[in-house]
């Protein structure tokens, strides 16, 4: 089995990564936003020809995934970040002072430039746990109930998840929407303490934590992609 396969669409050759996979059932195209990447997964009774064939039938939606994609972002100076709706240059400030600090709507860096992203991004993170913790518990004693842990990782096609034991775990870049949405996704997960399904009454507790949900929604539907882009 080839390494990749190029299939050529109305935006020009595509590249995509062959997985064989002895779970699948049948050929499937994936799409990761966080890096552009085409995945084609291919069971064990598909050949690599089927599957290529199967790529081919789909060059419009390859080509259309990479239309409606948002700009990517780069951490780097010159980038505009937002923040819990507010927008922030990144400059370079020089090589000593703290790592990050926020002055007059910009991001002031220092130390080495080839430290520039990573510092930004251990930053945003810092961030997203001090709004992000203290919000949890809050919204979760509203509820008489409890939060074991709340753990940050970087997924890319969930925004939280709540475990039956308490744990929550959310994305960092929630740090990046506006707060709205922030406290939206974590309401949703701290109603799953209480309802561990997606009933009426689970939407009913969403409500009393957080009136408007449909309004974070809708921006997650919307906007929700370009959280990933950055960075
Ligand atoms: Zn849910």
């Amino acid at each position: 089995m080839p390494a990749t396969v190029v299939v050529v669409t109305s935006v020009g050759p595509i590249e995509i990564a062959v997985r064989a996979s002895p779970r699948a059932s049948r050929v499937s195209l994936k799409f990761d936003p966080a890096d552009d990447g085409f995945e084609l997964v291919v069971p064990p009774r598909a050949s690599i020809k089927q599957a290529l064939g199967f790529a081919q039938q789909h060059a419009g939606w390859l080509a259309a995934r990479l239309k409606d994609l948002p700009p990517r972002v780069p951490f780097a100076p010159g980038s505009v970040v937002p923040i819990l709706g507010q927008s922030y240059w990144i400059r370079h400030f020089g090589d000593r002072g703290p790592p990050v600090f926020v002055k007059d709507g910009e991001l002031l860096v220092s130390g080495a430039s080839e430290h520039l992203a990573r510092r930004i991004q251990d930053f945003l993170r810092a961030r997203a746990r001090a709004e992000i913790v203290p919000r949890a518990f809050a919204l979760a004693g509203k509820l008489g109930r409890k939060v074991r842990r709340v753990t940050l990782r970087d997924p890319k096609t969930r925004w939280g998840s709540c475990a039956a034991n308490g744990d929550l775990a959310f994305s960092w870049r929630l740090v990046l929407a506006p707060e709205h949405v922030m406290t939206y996704v974590i309401a949703h997960e701290v109603a799953h303490l209480a309802e561990m399904n997606h009933s009426k009454r689970f939407w009913a507790t969403v409500d009393r934590l957080m009136p408007d949900a449909e309004r974070s929604k809708a921006w997650l539907k919307r906007h929700g992609k370009s959280l990933l882009r950055y960075g």
